[in-house]
């Protein structure tokens, strides 16, 4: 093994919400470095969602997919494992482009055993209980029969549906107050509990930080990774715990 890859093990990154899109190619420049330059050698990366602005299905043909799927399926090729979890943005994101990324797809929550540390993965929305208007559109759109549908429309249409329903999230947003978008700390505390974690790692609700909650009479950790639209950065762990990184992009 050589010194660089030696020096990069035993860490694991976690990243959500970059957003990535073709008119935003300095993320897209950052994404690229921040795989070569921090990611190569290490344990594993965990995208928590969000990777993308839009996914209408991996037929799409935006530039920055396949750039991103040649990235990131080297760095799998070299031997750090690559896992990808569905956020509300790209939550129509395939068997097929996953294999071609060499991601391997993971389903929202999933626990992991993180050097020691039963650590659950989440992209965040279901967390956000109190948006009942969000949960509401989320399990329709979610549901299986709406998203097989939805993969045989023409390629334009579901580019013209994604777009109304960003614009339409928007909107919505713009009259929301702040705290209804971010997590509801009873369902943290009741979802730590049912899947026996004690570390939470998530993305969506933009918040970077972390959180410290009581569940059950033990303290648990909650990591909120950052998006990358005005600033870039990630949570990496490793044997003796977790740091949150957060960088003008
Ligand atoms: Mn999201």
């Amino acid at each position: 093994m050589s010194l660089i890859s030696s020096a990069k093990a035993g860490r694991t990154f976690f990243i959500a919400d970059l957003h990535l899109a073709d008119e935003r190619p300095v993320a897209t420049g950052r994404f690229f470095r921040f795989l070569n330059e921090e990611v190569a050698g290490a344990d594993a990366l965990y995208i928590l969602g969000d990777l993308f602005e839009a996914w209408v299905g991996d037929d799409d043909d935006a530039l920055v997919a396949h750039d991103v799927a040649r990235q990131l399926r080297s760095l799998a090729d070299a031997g750090t494992p690559v896992y990808f979890m569905h956020g509300n943005r790209d939550f129509m994101l395939a068997e097929r482009y996953s294999a071609l990324s060499g991601m391997t797809l993971l389903s929202d929550p999933t626990r992991v055993d993180l050097y020691g540390v039963p650590t659950l993965l989440m992209h965040g929305d279901t967390l956000c209980t109190d948006d009942t208007a969000y949960q509401t559109f989320r399990n329709r759109v979610r549901h299986p029969l709406i998203l097989a549908l939805l993969r045989h429309l023409p390629l334009a249409l579901r580019r013209h549906l994604a777009h109304k329903a960003r614009s339409g999230s928007e909107s919505a947003k713009a009259v929301k107050p702040a705290a209804i978008m971010d997590v509801n700390v009873d369902e943290v505390v009741s979802v730590l509990g049912k899947q026996q974690a004690v570390r939470l790692i998530h993305g969506h609700t933009h918040r970077p930080a972390q959180h410290v909650h009581a569940v059950a009479g033990h303290t648990c950790e909650r990591w909120v990774v950052p998006d990358w639209y005005s600033h870039w950065g990630y949570v990496v762990c490793d044997a003796s715990g977790c740091t949150l990184r957060v960088q003008d992009l």
